[in-house]
């Protein structure tokens, strides 16, 4: 079994955007070589997630409403966790609904998406240096 590791960094210049990163994770999987197996993504930062969904302008704006009305990022003091001087909060509770981490099949050399179906990368605390993990394992 063949196993492929890369790191992807963004430094998204605003608090909270939501990028398609499908492109770099079939780049790192033709890096990769693996034709059959399966690819995980994560983000490696407790304020950004990794999902998928569709890349559909009014839908990412639905996303960042809806997540806005459950954690608000204002006002900071309504979350104890900003008591340790920190103003993220919000960010903990949005990457946590939105989640970690996705799971890809590779199937001939290719992500095995159903219709419409892209990886983003979920950044809700930016304007510094992250990074995503991208592993892959098969054959
Ligand atoms: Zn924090």
């Amino acid at each position: 079994m063949k196993s492929y590791r890369k790191e992807l960094w963004f430094n998204v210049a605003k608090r909270r955007d939501y990028i398609n990163i499908t492109p770099l994770v079939e780049e790192a999987l033709r890096e990769s070589g693996i034709r059959e197996g399966l690819c995980l993504v994560n983000a490696m930062h407790i304020t950004a997630g990794v999902h998928i969904n569709d890349d559909e302008r009014g839908l990412i704006n639905d996303f960042d409403k809806w997540l806005e009305h459950l954690a608000p990022h204002e006002p900071i003091g309504q979350y104890r966790h900003n008591a340790t001087g920190e103003d993220n909060g919000d960010a903990h509770l949005k990457r946590t609904i939105m989640g970690r981490e996705v799971v890809v099949a590779v199937t001939d050399g290719r992500l095995d998406f159903g219709p419409w179906e892209q990886i983003f990368y979920a950044e809700f605390d930016g304007n510094r240096r992250k990074r995503v993990l991208v592993k892959i394992i098969g054959e």
